[in-house]
């Protein structure tokens, strides 16, 4: 991400700099934290790095890829899907909610790494197990589960894909804390396992000090400090670093 800003401007209304200037790199298989106050610029900036919004300014590169424009054929669909994918705060933004569960990943499972028939739905019980949730829930439609549980299919989902890059906005901050640390286990292994890149955004800095190597700090749009999680947290050097972790309970 290389000198990234997004104004949003209304008519009628002053414009509303969501974010400005960014700049941030993750290496491949690393991690890295958002966090921040609320209407900081986080959600835009990821938005603006899964591609489903445009910057007004700077650029943003995927393994080597351009994320600007809209992909024209089914050929870059797909290879965009396959380079980042984001999960939601709300599990909805991802899940039809009236497609079972099951069929939901399988249709993924296909498009992606070529599983049909009963090796997609092998690993669609997998998942599903991975992420807590039995196989009783294979014929479950989401709107029938809990937020928790759809939450979950979400993560599955997004995981079935086998993307290079994982966005997760506040994915986890509506899960019970089991929930939490048993998706972010699951999330942790995939990383291990396949290299996964991890994108973060959370509020919670104990979750944020677990999961991530690497933190950035947002405020009112730009970055205010970046740097290795341990360090930011045990040693803050800019006044709101410190003001976000005095606040914490
Ligand atoms: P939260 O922690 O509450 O999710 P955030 O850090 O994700 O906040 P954003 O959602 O990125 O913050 O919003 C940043 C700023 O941009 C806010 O002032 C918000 O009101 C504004 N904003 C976000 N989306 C839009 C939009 N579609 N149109 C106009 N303004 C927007
Ligand atoms: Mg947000």
């Amino acid at each position: 991400v290389s000198g990234v800003g997004k104004t949003y401007r209304r008519r009628g209304k002053e414009p509303v700099v969501a974010v400005a200037n960014a700049e941030l790199s993750i290496p491949r298989g690393g991690s890295l934290a958002v966090v921040g106050e609320s209407g900081s610029g986080k959600s835009t900036l990821a938005r603006m790095i899964v591609g489903l919004e445009e910057p007004d300014a700077g650029e943003i590169r995927i393994g080597g890829r351009s994320m600007a424009g809209i992909p024209r054929s089914r050929v870059e669909r797909l290879e965009r899907a396959k380079s980042v994918q984001m999960v939601f705060q709300d599990p909805y933004l991802s899940l039809d909610p009236r497609i079972p569960v099951g069929r939901a990943i399988d249709d993924v499972l296909t498009l992606h790494t070529g599983r049909r028939g009963a090796a997609a739905r092998d690993r669609a019980v997998e998942l599903l197990a991975a992420v807590g949730l039995g196989e009783e829930y294979v014929a479950a439609r989401p709107r029938t589960l809990s937020g928790g549980q759809r939450q979950r299919v979400a993560i599955a989902r997004a995981l079935a894909v086998e993307p290079a890059l994982l966005v997760m906005d506040e994915a986890t901050s509506a899960l019970d804390v089991s929930v939490q640390a048993q998706v972010l286990d699951l999330v942790a292994g995939i990383r291990r396992d396949q290299g996964l890149t991890l994108l973060f955004i959370s509020h919670d800095l104990a979750v944020v000090r677990r999961v991530c190597a690497e933190t950035i700090v947002m405020r009112r749009g730009e970055i205010v400090e970046a740097g290795s999680t341990e360090q930011l947290l045990g040693d803050p050097q800019h006044a709101y670093t410190r003001l976000l972790i005095d606040s914490v309970p």
